[in-house]
């Protein structure tokens, strides 16, 4: 398996530090809004990822946290007059919600950083130990140029970022020893959250949270660290000075960036006003569309979001449900159980589909070709089953379609509603078998209808259902 590693900026094979396991840590957003349809480019991204190492067998332990200390949410909680915590929390359950919409698997562990500070404190305390720290005035800073690999991951060279440095410090940063060096703890202004700590009250610097992070719940080496492109620098670029000093191991062995995501070809900001959230997009579509068209391009590619887009993408995935419903239709309609030898031999034929899929996925995750390969396969089922094909026929192509999608994360099998006649009648049915004394008959409606959601209840007037 092949993938692109921002150190190297080649791909490269995927070689896991342990046998078997994938351990990978996604920076999770900043919780103090609704999630911006940014935001879910990467989720989507490493979720679809963390599916393809599981089909391949991959024990994978993949951790994203919060942000829920920062700046923004605080600057939030003073606007609406409530404490920067009930801003976090709110946007964290809120923030779930999206993802559970969008099909993004809860992460092994989901750590908060407010709850890490205690091992926040510790690793700054290692790095002063070994010199590459220093406390000034209650603030501590990294010592940008003692780590001397500073820049391997965003391939810029310390000289010229020194002179862009100089302009850009802020005010109360000229204690500072270098304008390279960034801030690992500060002191608490009035009204802002803070933590005790050996050199003031205060609250940590935001590269710090990940490299404890990713340290805790996953070990001082991981094999993926992921996040969108704008996190190459300074971000994870710092995230490695900080770990890999502490620690004097390799931090991470595959860097991972998406591309950003556009709108109407232009770059999408709060400020230029394009700026959508997940929450908004879900009133128009079913957020499976979303998902589809953050696949239908390869995660390193800019993607543009518009609304003709979202409708093509409404319409391909429409093209998947529908095969997928029509093959159930065709299921329940069957006649003949097991497959003939010409079904054995027009069954064999998919694996080329299969391996085209895996193909594309080994790639670096090239989740555009992987959906063509599933669109190839669908057309198949349409052109191979019908009304003459065997139940074995038709639920072994339904399986193959499935379990392709699953790994893209795309929901394609409709729940059908029941419709109140139906139920009627299958109650009729039921009270029918039970006069009869055929009570198998009878139980097994009362479970089908159960695993609808319909609950059957038997009262003196008749027998009464309700939605669970
Ligand atoms: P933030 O809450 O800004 O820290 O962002 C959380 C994640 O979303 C990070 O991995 C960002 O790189 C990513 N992200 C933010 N905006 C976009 C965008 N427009 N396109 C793709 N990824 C984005
Ligand atoms: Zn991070």
């Amino acid at each position: 398996m092949k993938v692109f590693n921002t150190l190297s900026k080649r791909k490269e094979e995927f070689v896991p530090v342990e046998e078997g396991k994938v351990k990978m840590y996604v920076c999770g957003p900043t919780v103090y809004n609704y999630i911006h349809i940014g935001n879910a480019r990467p989720m989507i991204v490493f979720d679809t990822v963390r599916r393809y190492f599981e089909y391949k067998g991959y024990d994978v332990n993949f951790v994203s946290n919060f942000t829920d200390v920062d700046d923004k949410i605080i600057k939030k909680a003073i606007e609406e007059g409530v404490t920067a915590d009930e801003v976090s929390k709110r946007f964290i359950e809120e923030c779930k919600k999206d993802m559970a919409g969008m099909n993004v698997k809860p992460a092994t562990t989901h750590p908060l950083a407010t709850e890490e500070i205690d091992g926040m404190i510790e690793m700054i305390g290692q790095l002063i130990e070994k010199g590459y720290a220093y406390e000034k005035n209650g603030t501590v800073y990294f010592r940008t140029r003692k780590f001397e690999e500073y820049g391997k991951l965003s391939h810029k060279n310390l000289d010229d970022l020194q002179s862009g440095g100089r302009s850009l410090l802020v005010t109360g940063e000229d204690e500072k020893e270098d304008s390279l060096d960034f801030v690992l703890w500060k002191p608490k202004k009035e009204g802002e959250p803070a933590w005790e700590s050996p050199w003031c009250d205060g609250r940590p610097g935001w590269h710090i949270e990940c490299s404890v992070m990713s340290k805790k719940y996953l070990g001082e080496q991981i094999d993926i660290h992921a996040g969108g492109e704008d996190l190459v620098f300074p971000h994870h670029e710092n995230e490695i000075a900080q770990s890999e000093a502490a620690n004097g191991k390799e931090f991470a062995k595959y860097w991972m960036h998406n591309a950003f995501l556009n709108i109407d070809n232009k770059k999408m900001s709060k400020s230029l006003g394009n700026f959508r959230t997940v929450r908004e997009i879900s009133e128009q579509y079913d957020l499976q569309v979303l998902r589809f068209f953050m696949l239908s391009a390869h995660y390193r590619s800019p993607l543009n979001f518009s609304a003709d887009l979202m409708e093509a993408s409404k319409n391909g995935l429409d093209r998947i449900v529908t095969a997928v419903a029509n093959l159930k239709h065709l299921i329940s309609a069957a006649t003949v159980d097991s497959m003939t030898d010409a079904e054995k031999e027009a069954f064999a034929k998919t694996v080329e589909f299969v391996t085209g899929f895996e193909t594309a996925m080994e790639d670096d995750f090239n989740t555009a070709d992987a959906v063509s390969s599933v669109f190839e396969l669908v057309k198949y089922a349409n052109t191979t089953a019908s009304g003459d094909s065997s139940k074995e026929y038709l639920e072994s192509i339904l399986a193959l379609i499935v379990k392709l999608t699953d790994v893209l994360g795309l929901i394609v099998e409709k729940e059908e509603e029941l419709l109140a006649e139906d139920i009627e009648k299958l109650i009729e049915e039921r009270q029918a078998a039970r006069k009869a004394k055929n009570f198998a008959r009878a139980d097994e409606i009362r479970n089908e209808l159960l695993e609808k959601g319909i609950i059957l209840e038997d009262t003196r007037e008749g027998v009464k259902w309700r939605k669970a």
